[in-house]
């Protein structure tokens, strides 16, 4: 494993040299006020009747149509929807100067070819291993969120060296910077996001909540259980491993948690979660998220709609509504 620290990093190959930022949302944000508050020079490309615009120039941004905004950029980052990636390089790739350098934070539009850049241009990516928002608080506080590295086109020869210092101005080069590939990050971000963190995740709160609620026990007692409580064991886990877990839980709890949780997560889930893994590598899953968004994302929406009319969010936002010193 190669890691990169702040040591690793000179900064100074991008003083004086323009960062475009195309996109104002969680990524976007973090990222570009982080660079300037780090003393590089960023534009931020957006529409100019899009919902961002109003807000990144209030923050105190160069904001620019992101034609004008990519003109004489060094680094033009794409942080908005993976799917609207493809057409806005479309739309802007005349206007990038020669040898300069296309950045992602995830690799999906590159290591599905829905972008397949200029011979001339650099590729990289810097993927923060959290939520813009994160990336931004831990940055003020003086922090930084660790993050992927990966050079997927290297024209210049300078690839590796530009994206480190991308990455020590967002902050990310404070936490530490792994070397990856761009086939490894978008497979194992897909894989992560869709089997364990939020698909794997909310599945098993669901399916408890509904064997709870239908033996007959009170949701809200239901809720608790299998939602609330959740975060107290994240938290644990996030600090500590499993061994911080097991400091914290009673021997009760430790007991049934290893006698019962291989017969959840069991040999069939396992080979799920294979079956899972292939469909990713083999452009599957990909296939099927494109269509979705051609078509208009009808799946999309009905899905989502049925995650927010189940009766676990009606429970849950009552009892959240009396905790107030939960965050919003
Ligand atoms: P987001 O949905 O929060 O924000 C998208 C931004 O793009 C918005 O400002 C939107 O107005 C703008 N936009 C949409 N269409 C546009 C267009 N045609 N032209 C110009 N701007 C347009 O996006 P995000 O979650 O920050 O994701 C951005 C990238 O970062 C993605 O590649 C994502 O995979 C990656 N990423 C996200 C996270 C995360 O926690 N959200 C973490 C790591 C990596
Ligand atoms: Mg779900």
């Amino acid at each position: 494993m190669q890691m990169y620290s702040e040591s690793d990093v000179d900064t100074s190959r991008l003083s004086g040299k323009k960062v475009t930022i195309l996109g104002y949302g969680s990524q976007g944000r973090a990222h570009a006020l982080n660079l300037k508050d780090s003393g590089f020079d960023v534009v931020v490309g957006l529409r100019p009747d899009g919902p961002s615009w109003a807000q990144a120039t209030a923050d105190g941004l160069n904001v620019q149509a992101p034609n004008d905004a990519v003109k004489d950029a060094a680094i033009v980052m794409f942080l908005t929807p993976d799917m609207v990636q493809k057409s806005l390089y479309a739309s802007v790739i005349d206007d990038i100067p020669d040898g300069a350098m296309l950045m992602f934070a995830h690799g999906f539009a590159i290591h599905y070819k829905q972008i397949e850049p200029r011979a001339d241009l650099d590729v990289a990516l810097i993927a923060p291993k959290g939520p813009g928002g994160l990336v931004r608080r831990q940055y003020e506080e003086g922090h930084g969120v660790p993050c992927l590295v990966a050079v997927n086109q290297d024209s210049t020869g300078d690839a590796l060296q530009v994206a480190l210092a991308y990455a020590a101005g967002i902050g990310g080069a404070r936490a530490g910077v792994i070397e990856t590939t761009f086939a490894e990050e978008t497979e194992t971000d897909l894989f992560g996001e869709q089997a364990v963190l939020c698909g794997g995740a909310t599945e098993l709160i669901v399916a408890g909540f509904e064997t709870l609620v239908e033996a007959g026990y009170q949701p809200e007692v239901a809720y608790y259980e299998v939602m609330h409580e959740l975060k107290l064991i994240v938290d644990l886990l996030h600090e500590g491993g499993l061994r911080k877990m097991h400091k914290f839980i009673s021997d009760t709890a430790a007991w049934g948690d290893m006698i019962t949780g291989p017969r959840v997560v069991n040999e069939e889930t396992r080979a799920t979660m294979k079956q899972v893994l292939t469909d990713i590598q083999d452009g599957t899953f990909a296939e099927r998220w494109i269509a979705e968004n051609e078509a208009g994302m009808p799946e999309f929406k009905r899905m989502m709609q049925a995650d927010l009319d189940h009766p676990i969010e009606r429970v849950g936002s009552e009892l959240r509504g009396r905790m107030d010193w939960l965050e919003e």
